[in-house]
């Protein structure tokens, strides 16, 4: 089959590797209708990733039909659409039986084996290092989805291709963004990045009913889109003194809720948190600490790679702040964001920017990685 595959830094190839095979009795093979690009990837793209080799398979977020069955897989038929969450989990283990997916003892690889210290095995993902436990991504013809009873969804038919798609990453992750900020009725939300998953945070937090939602991001499209689909308060930290305006529009308190959506640094190597050597806080991370609220939850995604240095922890003991993170949506979620989709309440196929066969992969990467023409992500047809 065809994939998409990482070939050096900064250079993919679509080129002809093996069909995915039915491994374990849990597995289904997925043919896939479309994936997107998501900003996990961006440091994969620039080699900043060790463990990448040539020829992974890339893509996080896909959706596809079903073609193949293992036996024991119950809930899943030949020829569904369906939707395939970006955490790969057991279903059975501690965290999973309380929905904490993302936190997965068996999906991921096994890094506490190599350090048990500092590393949890955690969730395992698609299109991520084969090396790291990461399993082959969804830029392909063809997908292998392991334990697909918990982590592949049926979509309604009432649910286009374009729309569901962002239903395996983007929306699960924007509501685990809300749902640990716990946004309640009335409160004024702020999200700093209005890419996929900001935007998509911005709106489960008026599903949540927010009464304000401010996004900070410096691309006016971006901000245009927040403002359109989430009912967004758009703030370009270009041309804003940002701190000033979220104290002004939160009746001088500051945000309840401070969500960091800005993706993982492409400059910030993987390397680095092998290490374990520190890097600089983001300064998202910090503006959101310093802008939120007393007793007010901070919520970071994915954004913080490694021993942050620099982190404002002052900040957070004087405004007796909680801070909670993740790296990957929980599993759990889905089905009703799905339905949500379905009752047309929750609209993201106009995060699909751009949609290109999937040979033009290596061109919906540049225009990706430069958020060149508007991008904010490329969708591919294999
Ligand atoms: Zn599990």
């Amino acid at each position: 089959m065809r994939a998409l595959c990482w070939v050096a830094a900064d250079e993919l190839a679509v080129r002809e590797v093996p069909d995915p095979e039915l491994r374990n009795e849990r597995d289904v093979i997925v043919r896939v209708r479309r994936s997107a690009t998501s900003g996990g990837d961006l440091p994969l793209l620039a080699g900043r990733d060790p463990l990448l080799r040539a020829g992974d398979v890339l893509g996080a977020e896909f959706l596809g039909e079903v073609v193949e069955a293992g036996p024991a897989v119950r809930r899943h038929r030949i020829g569904d659409r369906v939707v395939v969450g970006a955490s790969v989990a057991c279903g059975g283990c501690w965290y999973c039986r309380r929905g904490r997916h993302s936190c997965c003892d068996n999906g991921g690889p096994d890094v506490a084996s190599v350090d048990p210290d500092r590393w949890r095995s955690n969730a395992g993902s698609f299109g991520r290092p084969r090396a790291a436990g990461g399993f082959a991504g969804g830029h392909a013809e063809y997908v292998r989805v392991p334990y697909a009873d918990v982590g592949a969804f049926r979509v309604p038919d009432a649910v286009g291709d374009d729309r569901a798609l962002f239903a395996a990453d983007a929306a699960p992750t924007g509501w685990l963004a809300a749902e640990l900020g716990e946004v309640r009725p009335g409160d004024v939300v702020a999200v700093w990045g209005a890419g996929a998953v900001g935007q998509l945070t911005a709106r489960a937090a008026t599903l949540r009913g927010a009464a304000r939602v401010l996004v900070v991001d410096r691309y006016a499209e971006r901000l245009r889109m927040a403002e359109r689909h989430a009912g967004a308060e758009p703030l370009d930290y270009r041309r804003t003194d940002v701190a000033a305006e979220l104290r002004e529009r939160s009746g001088g308190r500051g945000p309840d809720v401070c969500v960091v959506a800005v993706g993982v640094p492409a400059a910030r190597s993987v390397a680095d948190r092998l290490a374990g050597r520190d890097v600089d806080c983001p300064d998202a991370v910090r503006e959101a600490v310093h802008a939120c609220r007393k007793d007010g939850v901070v919520v970071v995604l994915g954004g913080a790679d490694g021993n942050v240095d620099t982190f404002p922890l002052g900040a957070v003991t004087d405004k007796r702040l909680t801070v909670r993170g993740s790296r990957r949506p929980d599993l759990r979620d889905v089905p009703m964001l799905l339905h949500r989709m379905a009752r047309d309440e929750l609209r993201t196929e106009h995060l699909a920017t751009h949609r290109l066969p999937l040979e033009d992969g290596p061109r919906g990467y540049a225009l990706f990685a430069d958020r060149a023409d508007g991008c904010v992500r490329a969708v591919f047809t294999p």
